[in-house]
């Protein structure tokens, strides 16, 4: 009986290999189709959906999204074009350009701020997320707007470099969203890499003022307002506020950081003979030194 079932369910597999078999000589294509491939197969459909899921990632792009999509090939002369265009929009001449930066990208202005040189590294952009047009565009937005700011003190907060820092930022995000819509997702994604410094705040509050940037020029433009970036400064000092005891946390950390680097505490040697008697230390320190003399 149980000879017969077992030949019954062989024949039944026999049966099914051959039909797979037939389908795939017959349809030549693989019997289980994953949705990419189905769509792979109509070359418009399939660009369409890659356009679809670029655009829903545009503003939150993950690690992998990052480093593996959406990058695009730069050459010297797009870049020059692209630090071009946004002096054009801030109204200011074009810096002088210097391809060589020892982080990913500074701007240094002459104290009567009459002369200005933008210095980036590219390797070092690439390797940080910053891989295509919009993040780029949008680094060089945050370097000039440093220079548009060169005479404005906000005094909101007690490190004023701070303040300069997200008021850039905040520029970026509004910039983002005037005229076409700039992908902040990778842009986003560097800042959160970076932690507060004595020069820059943390990363996370930063990349948090480019989404406020976008929000807040979104709403002056239902208002009626101009694309005027001092209009869209207006909203700085609510941001803020409204991280203040997150921003002092975070700069009485880096400060105390900052004078253990330069008074590191000295650690006295430990008196174990002075412990008491019970103290387990004490005792494994004595069996030791018990051990080491009947060496001697
Ligand atoms: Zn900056």
């Amino acid at each position: 009986m149980s000879e017969l079932r077992a030949s019954e369910t062989q024949t039944r597999i026999s049966h099914l290999i051959f039909i797979v078999l037939l389908c795939k000589k017959i349809l030549n294509r693989p019997i289980f189709v994953v949705m990419e491939e189905m769509y792979r197969n109509s070359d418009s459909q399939y660009d369409d959906m890659q356009r679809w899921f670029a655009y829903l990632r545009r503003h939150d792009a993950n690690i992998f999204d990052v480093f593996f999509k959406d990058k695009e090939n730069i050459s010297d002369e797009d870049i020059v074009a692209i630090i071009e265009d946004v002096a054009k929009f801030f109204r200011l001449p074009v810096p002088v350009i210097q391809d060589k930066c020892e982080t990913i990208a500074k701007i240094m202005i002459s104290k009567e701020g009459t002369e200005c040189e933008l210095y980036y590294d590219w390797k070092l952009m690439e390797k940080a997320g910053i891989n295509n047009v919009d993040t780029f565009r949008l680094s060089i937005v945050h370097e000039l707007s440093h220079e548009t700011l060169f005479q404005t003190r906000f005094l909101l907060f007690e490190n004023e470099l701070w303040i300069q820092e997200l008021a850039a930022d905040m520029v970026v995000g509004a910039f983002s969203a005037i005229g076409s819509d700039v992908a902040t997702g990778k842009y986003k994604y560097v800042l959160r890499q970076l932690p507060a410094s004595m020069t820059h705040p943390d990363g996370e509050l930063r990349a948090a003022i480019v989404g406020y940037g976008r929000e807040y020029i979104t709403q002056l433009r239902k208002q009626g307002a101009i694309d005027v970036i001092q209009e869209v400064l207006k909203g700085l000092p609510a941001f803020v506020y409204g991280h203040y005891q997150e921003l002092q946390e975070s700069w009485n950390h880096v400060r105390w950081e900052d004078e253990q680097e330069d008074n590191p505490i000295e650690t006295a040697p430990i008196d174990y003979e002075s412990l008491p008697d019970t103290n387990l230390i004490k005792q494994s320190y004595l069996k030791y030194k018990a051990s080491k003399e009947d060496e001697i």
